[in-house]
């Protein structure tokens, strides 16, 4: 018979007919009842051993982790806590697992330990759920773009570009560190490196995709993207994937709108595909919150937090607004949101942002305007002289998920600025050029998908939400 999948098994409830199942033992007892794993759910399979048939050195060799395929007759269950079980009449070891030394027992461990067996912990059921929603999320983005006619563009992994002018930039070189070549100066030549000139590891594709959305009117990224973080922080990765969407002819409030629509979409999609998952790791979370003090535990469960979510329109106020609510704010007594006092031009730490989105508004905020200081050369310049048209999006336990905003689409605006910001207006000729030709009015954002996905699965280390987290001193598998 051939091989069905469990979480198909389980779905059907259909009973009677003969099938084969191949999966990981998660537990074997009283030599009899096998909790089978196979990926596909975390429900796992009751297979009933026949042990009275069954060669005493298979029944050994099934142990927690280990490999098997089991064939026999699905049936009514009486009592596995679901409709149905295998009644098993072969058993094949596939890989054989020596319970001494696998590392996950049959009990619950700490997602700290769990962070150091990354290649082993999909195979538990929290990072079951989390990377199977993490897969339907992956999946909504590229629909909800395919269905509106957005080309999915792939920008460099390396280029030449620093998008941000952050300096948080892993250099690509084909040097030998001991001895790179010098110039006259003594300076590193890097004309004499592979691709001519220096080079680093994308730390955003938008500027290649703004050329894109000059022809394509509508384009998105999604890709890996890096930066030399070198804070450990529960929000930062050095290698993270992140979603950019590039739009001709939309200004900041068409941003803002496609932005919202786009981020509902793919929470909705994940609601409907991925119900199971998400109400497993809504009951884990339940569970976790018991354990805090009654002030801190949430008011909502996860299901219903994203059920909020989609509900309900996201607070649009502007940077200048969040300052003054800022102001007047007290800072609270269990010192969670202690430096409540900002001056206007200043950068907003994620406690501001995480004030006003889970203190003050209680829901998911855009921010818009921001001092131009503080943002990037490319945002378009408000008539004020001191703004941009820039625009976060802010979302409970988490703080910025989304960084986008209007382009300055007008040359001299943006040379001049480059300029007084010492940047390579010469070498940078391939992205003037589109505001040289054809220049229009055009806007995008770039989201961070592990963020989303922190939010989506409740999980709150942005390294328990990819599947290998790479950070400072972290890039063993
Ligand atoms: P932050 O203020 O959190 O450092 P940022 O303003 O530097 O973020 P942007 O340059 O605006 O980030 O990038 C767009 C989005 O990419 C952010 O809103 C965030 O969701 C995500 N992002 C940025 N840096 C990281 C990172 N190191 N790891 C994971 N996601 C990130
Ligand atoms: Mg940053
Ligand atoms: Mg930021
Ligand atoms: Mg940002």
């Amino acid at each position: 018979s051939q091989r069905v999948k469990i979480k198909q098994v389980l779905h059907d409830d259909a009973v009677q007919y003969t099938a084969t199942v191949k999966g990981w033992v998660r537990t074997f007892r009283s030599n009899r009842f096998i909790a089978l794993n196979d990926g596909s759910t975390n429900n796992n399979l009751q297979v009933v051993v026949d042990f009275e048939n069954t060669d005493p050195a298979i029944l050994k060799r099934i142990t927690t982790g280990a490999a098997i395929s089991a064939t026999g007759t699905i049936v009514a269950s009486q009592g596995s806590g679901q409709k149905v079980e295998l009644q098993a009449t072969s058993i094949e070891i596939l890989g054989d697992s020596d319970p001494e030394k696998y590392p996950l027992q049959p009990k619950k461990h700490s997602l700290e330990f769990l962070r150091e067996i990354a290649h082993l912990r999909f195979r538990t059921n929290t990072f079951g759920a989390v990377f199977r929603v993490r897969h339907t999320l992956a999946y909504a983005v590229h629909k909800f773009f395919n269905d509106k006619g957005f080309v999915y563009l792939h920008t460099p992994i390396i280029t030449a570009s620093d998008a941000e002018g952050a300096g948080e930039m892993f250099r690509v070189t084909t040097f030998d560190p001991q001895k790179p070549p010098v110039t006259e100066e003594g300076k590193v030549d890097w004309k004499e490196d592979f691709f001519g000139r220096a080079t680093n590891l994308t730390v955003s594709g938008q500027l290649e995709g703004e050329t894109g959305a000059m022809a394509f009117g509508e384009i998105y990224t999604f890709g890996p993207t890096f930066r030399a973080e070198n804070s450990n922080t529960a929000r930062h990765l050095a290698e993270f994937w992140m979603i950019e969407p590039e739009m001709a002819f939309y200004n900041l409030e068409d941003n803002m709108n496609l932005a919202e629509e786009f981020i509902k979409y793919v929470i909705r999609y994940a609601l409907e595909h991925n119900r199971e998952d998400l109400e497993f790791l809504g009951a884990r979370l339940a569970e976790e919150e018991k354990s805090k003090p009654q002030a801190e535990r949430s008011e909502m469960g996860l299901i219903e937090k994203l059920e909020f979510v989609l509900n309900n329109d996201f607070m649009r106020i502007t940077y200048t607004e969040a300052i003054d609510i800022l102001k007047n704010s007290k800072p609270n007594k269990n010192k969670k949101f202690q430096y409540m006092v900002e001056e206007w031009g200043t950068d907003l730490q994620s406690e501001h942002e995480r004030y006003l989105v889970e203190k003050h508004f209680k829901k998911p905020v855009i921010l818009t305007d921001y001092p131009a200081a503080i943002k990037s050369f490319y945002m378009k310049q408000n008539e004020d002289g001191k703004t941009v048209r820039a625009m976060d999006i802010l979302f409970p336990g988490i703080g910025e998920i989304v960084g986008g905003s209007q382009r300055e689409e007008n040359l001299d605006k943006l040379v001049h600025k480059m300029e007084e910001l010492g940047l390579p207006v010469e070498e940078m000729y391939w992205y003037l050029d589109t505001r040289r030709f054809g220049s229009a009015e055009h806007s995008g954002f770039g989201l961070g998908f592990e963020r989303l996905v922190l939010f989506v699965t409740g999980m709150t280390n942005i390294r328990d939400v990819i599947p290998f987290p790479r950070t400072p001193k972290n890039a063993e598998f």
